[in-house]
């Protein structure tokens, strides 16, 4: 079965459409910092009477509303998913490059028949010559486990910032992350699948 790129688009809108219609773009959460009480217990600098004040003072976190706007699972969900997509093409173009180059530098490559071995440096730049189908569906593979690996690399050190540390945040960013992963993977099946029909475009 061919997952064409229409079929993709229908079924990613659906899916996101359907996620922002049960969870929204954004939710609000009492204030973690005032537990919705608008206002913090510190001592603080008065300018007006020149004095150090100890006593309630309006909660900077959240503006003395009590409340913070947090972005639901299904925002970081598209978030990750672009920036996986984003990635992976970056990582696909990269290879195509690498590959394209190298086959250029060692004109050799072209007239070997037979190449087994993984571990040979040339199998990739032999495989992108003889059989370029076969390139393109390790070389989506490869891409993919690469994305994934750099996009999360990425996104870790992000969660330890003070405001989003809350369980609560974390837990919307790593479903956000699991459903955007998720989504990647049909994706690239479906730019494997398709892969010859854009070469035309190139
Ligand atoms: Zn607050």
């Amino acid at each position: 079965m061919k997952l064409s790129f229409i079929a993709l688009v229908i079924f990613l809108v659906f899916c996101f459409f359907l996620g922002f219609s049960v969870f929204g773009f954004m939710y609000d959460v009492a204030c973690p910092k005032c537990n919705g009480t608008g206002q913090v217990w510190e001592k603080r600098y008065d300018f007006d009477t020149e004095t150090w004040i100890t006593g309630y003072w309006p909660c900077p976190t959240c503006g003395a509303s009590g409340e913070v706007y947090l972005y639901s699972s299904v925002s970081y969900a598209l978030l990750f998913f672009l920036g996986f997509v984003l990635c992976f093409l970056l990582s696909f173009a990269l290879d195509y490059g690498v590959a394209a180059l190298r086959l250029r530098q060692n004109p050799w490559v072209k007239d070997v028949k037979e190449m087994h071995s993984w571990f040979n440096p040339m199998y990739f730049v032999w495989l992108f010559h003889v059989n370029r189908k076969k390139w393109v569906k390790w070389t989506t593979a490869l891409s993919l486990i690469a994305t994934v690996s750099i996009v999360t690399a990425i996104a870790v050190p992000l969660t330890s910032y003070p405001l989003i540390s809350t369980p609560i945040v974390g837990q919307d960013i790593f479903v956000g992350w699991l459903v955007g992963a998720a989504l990647t993977i049909p994706f690239a099946f479906a730019w494997y699948q398709n892969y010859e029909d854009l070469s035309i475009l190139a």
